[in-house]
């Protein structure tokens, strides 16, 4: 068993497979039903009424998406910025643009 810091609340634990403590998976898969449940029930919400709706971090709610947790197929109005050009994105950690752009400017710089 590996001993690692808690990557949401810094505590020390027994790393199993995620990189955050059982304490901090409890804590995110409430959040995770909440914001799912809203975006359920709130089809047209944005991010800011969705973090301040669930009390929920908005970089907790961009790292669902980003792991594929959380599809937003239904909620046009729910966008975050993506990594690379700041523009609205739904999934994944670059917009549909910057992803083509890199898959034509070659395979030489891979995304870590
Ligand atoms: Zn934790
Ligand atoms: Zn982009």
């Amino acid at each position: 068993m590996a001993i690692a810091h808690c990557k949401r609340c810094g505590k020390i634990y027994n790393r199993v497979r995620r990189d955050i403590c059982s304490a901090c998976i409890v804590e995110e898969d409430r959040a995770f039903a909440a914001v799912r449940l809203y975006l359920h029930d709130h089809r047209d919400t944005t991010m800011e009424e969705l973090v301040e709706r669930t009390g929920t971090d908005e970089s907790l709610i961009v790292s669902l998406i980003r792991e594929g947790r959380l599809i937003l197929r239904d909620n046009p109005n729910l966008t975050y910025a993506c990594a690379r050009c700041g523009r609205p994105t739904q999934v994944g950690r670059f917009c549909a643009r910057c992803t083509q752009e890199m898959a034509s400017a070659g395979r030489r710089k891979t995304e870590v």
